[in-house]
């Protein structure tokens, strides 16, 4: 099968689908991997690389899409890449098919098999590969609180992990799952206070048990969330509720009573937020100000970090990308019903109750 990886050319967009290990191991499953020249560069990964792992190098696009079987890409396709849609085409990719129904329309139009990364959903009802880019986002989000702490970037002058005789910082970790667990690591090992709240019991019973007391866990209600928020120098907003917008946990009310120069960090952006002042912004432009508050609500964060989040996002889709190269998409999909879930178009229809139903389009 030819598996082919074409540039992405979304705006400030650095990740690449494939990494050289995943070229290895397709070409050693007997695949032909095309790879557009300098699609790996934003991530640091060189033509040579590719080469040296076995894949072809073609100069354009065009001929990476022309040559597919199966289209590999990071995120969904633009308006310039519909061209390139025809019958028969496996998509593999970020799709977001709900936000997207010019994109629907035309994946459907031009019949072509779309399967989406973030649909992809096992039975514990985790999301493998929404996953690395929680795991990625988390981590980063003590890091760059940090950096939005230190006075020079307009922060309070606080260095998070103190010196001894100081108090280090205290860092409000809301929600423990996915990210909200990456950002407690890394916020705890930076040296910080850390308190976690979560409305799961369980989830707060397993950090109690990893973390032997150096963290506070505490059962997440507006009485709680109030407390900690009062007390805190760093607020990161982690939490999610499956299918729905995120709750509004941190009013402007509450802002405006916490310590001047804390910064919250809101990573459930991309699900509305959970602070009542949030609203999106980019790398180039990354926090505002509320009352005496910084405000860190950059939607997407791993973009920040292209690198590892090119190798996070790979390691999980290869495990599906080789099946479905070994044993064509859909014999693939009938043997694993998470990678199932994972199919958005096919033959001309709608075949995802959610995106049909946000796109008006025939299910
Ligand atoms: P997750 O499902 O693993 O975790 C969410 C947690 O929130 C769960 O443990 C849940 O119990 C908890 N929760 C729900 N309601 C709560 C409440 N009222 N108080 C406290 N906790 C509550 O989800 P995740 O993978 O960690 O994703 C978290 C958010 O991060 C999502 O909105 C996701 O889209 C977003 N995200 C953003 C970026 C970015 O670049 N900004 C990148 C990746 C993920």
């Amino acid at each position: 099968m030819k598996v082919a990886v074409p540039t992405e050319i979304k705006n400030n967009e650095f990740r690449v689908a494939i990494t050289p290990a995943g070229v290895h191991e397709l070409v050693g499953n007997g695949h032909e991997v095309l790879v557009q020249a300098g699609a790996g560069l934003g991530s640091s990964i060189t033509d040579e690389a590719y080469k040296a792992a076995g894949a072809k190098i073609v100069a354009t696009a065009e001929e990476a899409w022309a040559a597919a079987d199966v289209l590999l890409k990071v995120k969904e396709p633009i308006a310039s890449e519909y061209k390139y849609f025809r019958e028969g085409l496996v998509l593999f990719t970020y799709l977001h098919l709900a936000a997207e129904p010019e994109l629907t329309k035309a994946l459907v139009d031009a019949k072509v098999t779309g399967i989406a990364y973030e649909t992809v959903q096992l039975p514990t009802r985790q999301l493998p590969l929404l996953a690395p880019m929680s795991e990625v986002a988390g981590r980063l989000a003590p890091i760059l609180g940090a950096n939005v702490m230190l006075k020079p970037n307009g922060g309070p002058g606080l260095l998070v992990p103190g010196v001894p005789g100081t108090h280090p910082a205290k860092v409000v970790v809301l929600g423990g799952g996915v990210a909200g667990t990456n950002a407690v690591q890394v916020a705890a090992g930076m040296g910080a206070e850390v308190t976690v709240l979560d409305t799961n019991l369980f989830r707060l019973r397993e950090l109690d048990a990893l973390y032997d007391g150096r963290i506070k866990t505490i059962a997440s209600n507006s009485f709680e969330i109030e407390k900690a928020c009062l007390e805190a120098d760093m607020v990161i907003g982690s939490v999610l509720i499956p299918g729905a917008k995120a709750p509004k946990l941190v009013s402007n009310d509450l802002v405006k009573r916490m310590k001047p120069g804390s910064v919250l960090v809101d990573i459930a952006v991309d699900q509305g937020g959970c602070f009542a002042d949030t609203h999106a912004t980019t790398h180039a432009e990354p926090t505002f100000q509320v009352h005496n508050s910084l405000f860190y609500c950059v939607a997407n964060m791993p973009g920040a970090v292209p690198n590892t989040s090119t190798y996070a996002l790979t390691n999980a889709t290869l495990p599906y990308l080789r099946s479905i190269a070994n044993n064509g998409w859909h014999a693939a999909l009938k043997a694993d019903p998470s990678l199932r879930l994972g199919l958005n178009t096919h033959a001309g229809a709608v075949t995802n109750a959610p995106v049909a139903q946000a796109t008006g389009l025939e299910y």
